[in-house]
């Protein structure tokens, strides 16, 4: 018999309810046991759906208060001494505080830091190493929950995240720790936690290893072998789990290492299949991830059975079926879906419903295919009215992408030409000063939103006061006497959303909430086909803010490879290629603003860098048709036209070849916080163009001073001419309020006053 089995439910609730109760929580509205029974109702509800569908093990583990890279910290015991832990167990408040800094009770501390978890947009704390760090069991999350499955009747399979990926994953503050160097003490305390499962009647445990997607060094491989040669003697079923990629250098390492089972994401690493099923060991169970767990799409079930029969063939009992990786990056259910129409939700599945293919799978294997002719007909169905549907292909778009050539690549003239024509019109100080886009979203703008949203105000209304907000923060930018303004984006729900919402082949689910970190969720958009843009998005709005002042305005849109990223995209033609058509569609709203008469145009790539593929020898690839979409959507325009771009984050010094080769006129990126680490990739590559580094970092509401920022600035200046300087936030003002952000940017003109007037040269044209 093949058996299905899951790695990993959504924990956030159909209807987001572990964010409702977190949030009351932390406010104080509710208690610790009113949120500990929401997380047992939701434990227990996802239990039953997953049983429900067919599942033979149901997960334990994934369910997590805010992280389970943070729970599996706290089972270990790793708790940085400034959370004043008094060693016995983890309480919530611990937890909460070095998620957030701060909890109902216990003393705010700095929170742990939090990334991104791979390629996906999920974020996970990361665990911090002290000098000497012990590990010890510390939290019984994981065996209560067990208890409470296993009380309810369910056979569960409890998910650990493995030694290697847990210490990959982790930070050594302060000392240079070889990290590998806390196996010793870490390998006892997981023989502890295995010794505890088995105790609890568990025969399956799910150790999971997604590094071994990821370009190890050597000693980290070969740390593989010593650690599992030494979990093997728990007495439990190991299944070694590995996701998002292929194992490639890792894959007879994965296959020969002791455990009774292996994983692999049989999405992404399809062409391996074959390979893994020659390494295997006969004693080992393969389990086949092979319903996509980071994409919305309906499977097409016969192929898939087509392929898996062939391997049932091979491995009899031995082959058990699963998503490719965790459902906690897809949205939970979709016939909670009442806003799609009914052909376009038959070509959805969310995690219940891929559950249910997964179970779909099992039976035609283990019961023939005549048991499930009627979901194979329904998948096939679905298949069909996808491919041929005219929501999805458009001709024009198609021919268009066809007919692109280099010229549609290439600004008119290099940058230095182009810099010298815009200089001649701008007419800027040196030291130019700007913001990234985005202006405090105040609860005026929100409510109006909601109400808009609601019908209860009407588009003219709506517009009205989206009207005054950008006048009052057009003002308020001349008031303090930055040189290059920006609209505010009032207008705007989110950066993509925005719009994604104007274009055609981009569509909303109305509950497909995915976790995001902690009680943050998002709502990712679905491009579901050839994207066009009917009318123009941005130009009355921007126009608008234009005809207020005599200021340049800076138009501001979103670009083709951070739309992308954070969508789910077609599984129909490859990413560069929907990339390319959204290229267009923005190429086109860039000359409609340029023909509006706006000439400084931005086009923010926040995500260039998040969609950097896991292996090193897939970044060039990516690379090229990322730099080359954005390259489209910008060079439209006349040299005269000044194009900006900016980027989130400062980590650039391995890809500033590539931001470079985006020749954007001027960048704007995140450093503030980095102590303009960034400049450090100055010294190896002269960025060519022009640069505003991030001086005040907009994520805290502390308000830099004056001399903090030209201190910034001067040590910018010895990397880059101070002509091909700005002066610039390091992100978008919309999450902070307007009395700090006043402060925050009259000290920002200050300081470039006060360069300007220190700088010893004479200054091109007079300052304003
Ligand atoms: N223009 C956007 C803003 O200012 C950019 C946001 C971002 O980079 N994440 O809000
Ligand atoms: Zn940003």
């Amino acid at each position: 018999m093949t058996l299905a089995h899951n790695l990993g439910f959504p924990r956030i609730g159909v209807h987001r309810e572990l964010k409702t109760a977190q949030e009351a929580y932390w406010r104080g509205d509710i208690n610790v046991t009113q949120l500990t029974t929401t997380g047992k109702e939701l434990r227990a509800r996802h239990w039953a759906q997953q049983a429900g569908v067919g599942m033979d093990f149901l997960p334990v583990g994934d369910f997590s208060w805010y992280d389970h890279i943070l729970d599996l910290s706290a089972m270990l015991g790793v708790v940085p001494s400034r959370f004043d832990w008094d060693g016995g167990e983890v309480n919530l408040d611990t937890y909460f505080r070095m998620a957030r800094g701060h909890a109902p009770s216990g003393n705010p501390a700095s929170a742990c830091e939090m990334t991104k978890w791979f390629d996906t947009n999920y974020h996970y704390i990361v665990p911090e190493f002290e000098a000497k760090q012990n590990f010890k069991l510390s939290c019984n999350k994981l065996f209560d929950e067990v208890s409470e499955a296993q009380a309810l009747g369910y056979r569960v399979k409890p998910i650990i995240p493995g030694p290697l990926t847990y210490l990959w994953l982790g930070k050594s503050k302060g000392s240079a720790l070889d990290k590998l160097d806390l196996l010793d003490a870490l390998i006892p305390v997981y023989g502890e936690i295995l010794n505890r499962l088995r105790a609890q009647d568990i025969e399956w445990v799910q150790l999971d290893e997604p590094i071994l997607a990821l370009d190890l060094p050597s000693a980290w491989q070969q740390a593989f072998e010593a650690t599992y040669n030494r979990l093997q003697n728990s007495g439990l079923k190991l299944l070694l789990t590995t996701y998002f990629g292929c194992l490639q250098d890792n894959l007879t390492l994965a296959c020969g290492l002791p455990v009774a089972g292996l994983h692999i994401d049989a999405v992404r690493a399809a062409d391996e299949i074959d390979t893994v099923i020659n390494w295997l060991p006969a004693y080992k169970v393969l389990s086949l991830g092979i319903i996509d767990g980071r994409n919305i799409w309906r499977a097409d079930l016969r192929t898939l059975l087509e392929r898996i029969t062939a391997i049932k063939d091979r491995l009899g009992e031995r082959l058990w079926l699963a998503p490719s990786c965790s459902l906690l990056h897809v949205p939970v259910d979709l016939t909670h879906e009442t806003t799609l129409d009914e052909e376009f939700k038959s070509w959805l599945a969310f995690a219940r419903q891929k559950l249910e293919e997964i179970v779909t799978l099992k039976r035609a294997l283990n019961e023939g295919y005549e048991a499930v002719a009627e979901y194979l007909a329904a998948s096939a169905r679905a298949k069909h009215s996808r491919a041929t549907s005219n929501r999805i292909h458009n001709a024009t778009v198609k021919q268009d992408c066809a007919s692109i050539d280099d010229t549609w690549v290439q600004r008119d003239s290099a940058y230095q030409q182009r810099a010298a024509k815009q200089t001649a019109w701008l007419r800027l100080p040196l030291y130019p000063t700007t913001t990234i886009g985005s202006f405090p979203q105040t609860d005026s703008i929100r409510k109006s939103r909601r109400e808009f949203k609601q019908g209860r105000i009407s588009e003219h209304d709506y517009k009205e006061r989206m009207r005054r907000e950008i006048a009052y923060t057009v003002a308020k930018q001349e008031q303090l006497g930055l040189d290059v303004l920006v609209h505010g984006e009032a207008e705007r729900n989110d950066m993509v959303e925005y719009f994604g919402e104007q274009l055609d082949g981009i569509s909303f689910s109305r509950n497909g909430w995915v976790q995001s970190y902690g009680s943050r969720c998002v709502k990712p958009p679905i491009i579901h086909g050839d994207v066009t843009r009917p009318k123009a998005m941005t130009v009355e709005w921007i126009r608008y803010a234009q005809s207020l002042t005599d200021k340049p305005m800076k138009g501001m849109l979103t670009g083709p490879v951070t739309i992308l990223n954070w969508s789910f995209v077609r599984d129909d033609q490859s990413r560069a290629d929907t990339c390319l058509q959204i290229a267009l569609a923005l190429r086109a709203e860039v000359t409609d603003l340029e023909a509006a008469g706006i000439r400084i145009i931005q086009i923010d790539e926040a995500a260039l860098r998040e969609g950097l593929p896991l292996r090193k020898k897939d970044w060039s690839a990516y690379l090229n048709w990322a730099v080359r979409a954005f390259r489209i959507s910008a060079a439209g325009v006349d040299d005269t036209t000044q194009i900006h771009t900016h980027m989130c984050y400062s980590e650039f010094n391995d890809i500033i070849e590539a931001v470079a080769a985006m020749d954007a006129d001027v960048i704007t990126i995140e450093t503030s916080r980095s102590d303009m680490e960034l400049l450090n990739a100055f010294e190896r590559f002269a960025y060519p163009n022009e640069i505003g580094p991030g001086v005040y970092d907009i994520h805290s509401p502390n308000i830099p001073s004056v001399a903090d920022i030209m201190t910034l600035m001067q040590k910018a200046a010895r990397y880059i001419p101070s002509e091909r300087l700005w002066i610039n936030p390091d992100c978008g003002l919309k999450t902070r309020a307007w009395p700090e952000v006043e402060t925050a940017l009259m000290h920002m003109v200050d300081a470039a006053r006060k360069l300007r007037h220190a700088a010893s040269r004479p200054m091109p044209f007079p300052a304003s």
